[in-house]
């Protein structure tokens, strides 16, 4: 076993962290378990989470019945390819999905990351109008501050410049971007919003594939919570025009906005949705992109019936099975009212960041707290300021949010919200 030391040091000497570089290497704290909402570092400190490690983690670390469910397939087999074979775990995982996922979505393809889920929805797209004889429409239509992965087709719909990825701007196909919508979530609803996204769209008709864009809650790209009247419209106009839309729910399914997928607050269902992250209560990596007929019809019954994507890893029976135990868990629950619980408790004990001098805003969505700052947040500053408060919350851009798991209790939310509000304060 590695002492901490020797640990660090490896770390230090071999291994790439996300964003970050070896000259200037990040801070990284060792973990040596974690269970409930409690990440366990090496030196014993025990830290609330408040990041649900990414969006993912629902029932919290080690759940016994997650544990058994991966433990049992384990025994079973851990691995086989799904060219030729299927098995029980997928099978169930995509009956499942179909069932909960707004109306219309009836088909699973399974993949391993949110990035992949987003380069397949994207694949369809293209694939669908290829069948239906018109192979020019290959264009995207996506929003300003919005993000969708790491990979090359996904950077190309994410934000052209706030994003993270305009260094690789020249190597990416060129898509088109509305502003972002306006109309903040609570707001009501200005139509003046939405001229230019339809103009972008009645204007490139031609040539848009489909319109991708994250429903209500644009994550990574700037944590905004909009009107889901503009939803609305996006839905209705891609019906109008017939053109397709993807909406990517990797962020916001399962729950975290307050209704189980973010769609649900337009009450609209898209053509495509991609989903990831808290798919298996954040325990293994697992995605899926799901369709409707008319897409998964189009491409079957086109020039190329055969739709040309196939990960190694498609649909692992382990991720399959912790997915089905974590989806159990959550449908079994009253998460509706947990979820609601935290977004009271959020709202009312993140609003006094406001006052703040370093704070330009603050906002609260299912459950999602968000804390926005006038100026990007100093990380390597802040982050051992939390973990001195026995909180684990890792700022981004402007941004410190919240998002933790729904098992957390009162006291320990209020841990995470009181600690933010101190750290914020001693921003100078
Ligand atoms: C995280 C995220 C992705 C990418 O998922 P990975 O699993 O990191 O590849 C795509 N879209 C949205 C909205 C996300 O939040």
């Amino acid at each position: 076993m590695l002492s901490t030391q020797q640990l660090i040091e490896f770390d230090r000497e071999y291994l790439w962290h996300p964003y970050t570089s070896f000259t200037n290497p990040p801070v990284v704290f060792p973990v040596r378990r974690a269970e409930g909402v409690h990440i366990e570092l090496a030196d014993g400190k025990k830290l609330i989470d408040g990041m649900s490690s990414w969006w993912s983690v629902l029932h919290g670390y080690n759940h016994p019945v997650i544990n058994k469910a991966i433990t049992d397939q384990l025994n079973q087999v851990a691995h086989v390819m799904f060219a030729g074979f299927t098995h029980e775990p997928a099978a169930k995982l995509a009956k499942t999905l179909v069932e909960i996922t707004p109306a219309g979505l009836n088909k699973v393809f399974f993949s391993d990351s949110g990035s992949v889920a987003v380069e397949v929805a994207m694949k369809m797209a293209i694939q669908y109008w290829y069948s239906q004889g018109q192979a020019q429409r290959t264009t995207f239509l996506s929003l300003k501050q919005g993000y969708h992965g790491d990979t090359f087709g996904a950077m190309s719909v994410c934000d052209p410049h706030s994003g993270m990825h305009h260094l690789f701007h020249q190597s990416l196909s060129h898509h088109l971007f509305a502003e972002v919508p306006a109309c903040k979530f609570n707001e009501k609803f200005d139509e003046r919003s939405f001229a230019n996204f339809s103009q972008l769209l009645q204007r490139n008709r031609q040539k848009i594939a489909a319109v991708i864009l994250e429903p209500i809650v644009q994550g990574a790209g700037g944590m905004h919570f909009y009107s889901p009247t503009f939803l609305l419209r996006v839905r209705e106009l891609c019906n109008q025009l017939d053109v397709l839309l993807i909406a990517d729910e990797i962020a916001t399914g399962f729950g975290r906005t307050g209704k189980l997928f973010a769609c649900e607050h337009a009450n609209i269902s898209p053509d495509i949705m991609c989903i990831g992250k808290a798919l298996t209560g954040g325990y293994i990596t697992l995605a899926a992109t799901l369709c409707n007929d008319k897409v998964s019809n189009g491409i079957s019954t086109g020039k190329n019936s055969v739709f040309m994507h196939g990960p190694t890893f498609m649909a692992n029976p382990l991720a399959c099975a912790a997915a089905n135990a974590s989806l159990e868990l959550l449908m079994n629950t009253d998460w509706q009212s947990k979820v609601l619980n935290i977004e009271q408790q959020l709202k009312a004990e993140l609003e006094p960041c406001r006052t703040l001098a370093a704070v330009a805003d603050v906002r609260v969505l299912g459950a999602i707290g968000v804390v926005e700052l006038k100026e990007p947040a100093k990380v390597a500053e802040l982050q051992p300021q939390f973990v001195a408060q026995g909180i684990w919350v890792r700022p981004f851009g402007k941004w410190v949010y919240l998002m933790p798991p729904f098992i957390i209790s009162e006291q320990e939310l209020r841990k995470l919200t009181e600690g933010i509000y101190d750290v914020v304060s001693n921003i100078a």
